[in-house]
């Protein structure tokens, strides 16, 4: 059954731009458990559509499984799912249909049943592109749970432990223009913001660092762009960089050290973009503690964590102190061309979902 579900899901082009087509994924998705004891609303924040499917009519479940919808663009045959032996390949079948195909293959096989449990679904539609109008706004309207199902991160089970924060910021440098014969008359912009740009890069260990899981600050150089001419010394130049960082350093301390570096440089200008704080996840939890001991009997091992280099809606649970599970079957190439998800792994996934629920979900 996940796996007609999951071919549904992923003939869906669900990019996060397009409001209709995750509009009409959501519909599709509600119209198959709409007979079933459970109450649905559909948000539209931002534009962006959500669903929040439950068996209690409460914005409150006790346990929910959130999933995004929206995925990265992809050529159009990797919107048709495809099967090779047992691997999966399509868009969004690791990142993350996956999820919402084992949440309806749930909701269904729990069936009538579904109104002795208190739980939830909650699908989302702007993941991929920072998750304000889905999950971030919809806790800021009330939506609680106890313990928040969210396998995005993480893979081949591994259990996401935390993940790297990030800063976007535009460095702008203002010279004075003259020929370019004459450097004397003018200050060359593009000269102040390499050199500035080279003393923000000194406060991070370079590649290769030698630390095999590089759980590490990082700094990128994403973009660059000043100058008219080789003759001319260009007044103006701007950049746009990344960081990304461990929970050691809070995003405060971070903008603390690089504008110490900017007081050196008067003709600078920085401007945060974006920020995102680094988390931990709540592993003493209950509910935690229970998901990760029903995932070990099932997979007869002891359970492995991961740290992550990016950042996902998990994030927004854990700021409102809710505990969350991250993790995921095999697969990968999430956001390539090759993306894939086992599917015997995928089956897996949700025995282990269900086992879970039958054992905390009822009330
Ligand atoms: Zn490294």
């Amino acid at each position: 059954m996940v796996k007609s579900i999951l071919k549904r899901l992923v003939s869906y082009k669900t990019l996060s731009a397009d409001h209709a087509t995750n509009l009409l994924a959501l519909r599709w998705f509600y119209n198959q458990v709409k007979a079933l004891p459970v109450h649905a609303k559909f948000y539209s924040l931002g534009g962006f559509p959500s669903l929040l499917i439950t068996t209690r009519k409460t914005r409150q479940p006790k346990i929910l499984l959130a999933a995004h919808m929206d995925v990265v663009n992809a050529s159009p045959e990797m919107f048709r799912l495809q099967q090779k032996g047992t691997k999966l390949f399509g868009r969004g079948t690791f990142d993350m249909k996956f999820a919402a195909a084992s949440y309806l293959a749930t909701l269904k096989d729990l069936g009538p049943r579904l109104k002795d449990y208190d739980l939830g679904v909650l699908l989302t539609t702007d993941e991929e592109i920072g998750g304000e109008h889905g999950v971030k706004a919809l806790l800021q309207k009330g939506l609680r749970c106890e313990f928040c199902v969210i396998p995005d991160g993480g893979s081949n089970w591994s259990i996401e432990q935390g993940a790297k924060g990030a800063i976007q910021m535009r460095v702008e440098s203002v010279g004075k223009s003259a020929h370019g014969s004459r450097i004397w008359q003018g200050k060359n912009a593009i000269d102040q913001l390499i050199k500035f740009l080279d003393q923000i890069r000194a406060l991070f260990p370079s590649e290769p660092c030698g630390m095999p899981d590089h759980w590490h600050h990082t700094f990128n150089l994403g973009q660059i762009s000043g100058g008219m001419a080789a003759n001319s010394i260009p007044d103006y130049a701007e950049a746009k960089i990344n960081i990304r960082l461990t929970e050691k350093t809070s995003i405060a301390q971070m903008l603390r050290r690089l504008r110490e570096i900017k007081r050196n440089y008067p003709q600078i200008k920085l401007t945060v973009l974006s920020a995102t704080a680094p988390y931990r996840i709540l592993d003493k939890a209950p509910l935690f503690r229970k998901f990760v001991s029903v995932l070990e009997q099932n997979r007869h091992r002891k359970a492995v964590f991961t740290r992550s280099h990016g950042a996902c809606d998990a994030r927004y649970f854990l700021m409102h102190d809710i505990p969350v599970v991250s993790l995921r079957p095999v697969g990968g190439g999430h956001h390539s061309e090759e993306e894939w998800i086992d599917l015997k792994s995928l089956e897996q996934f949700g025995t282990v979902l269900k086992q879970f629920l039958l054992e905390n979900a009822k009330r």
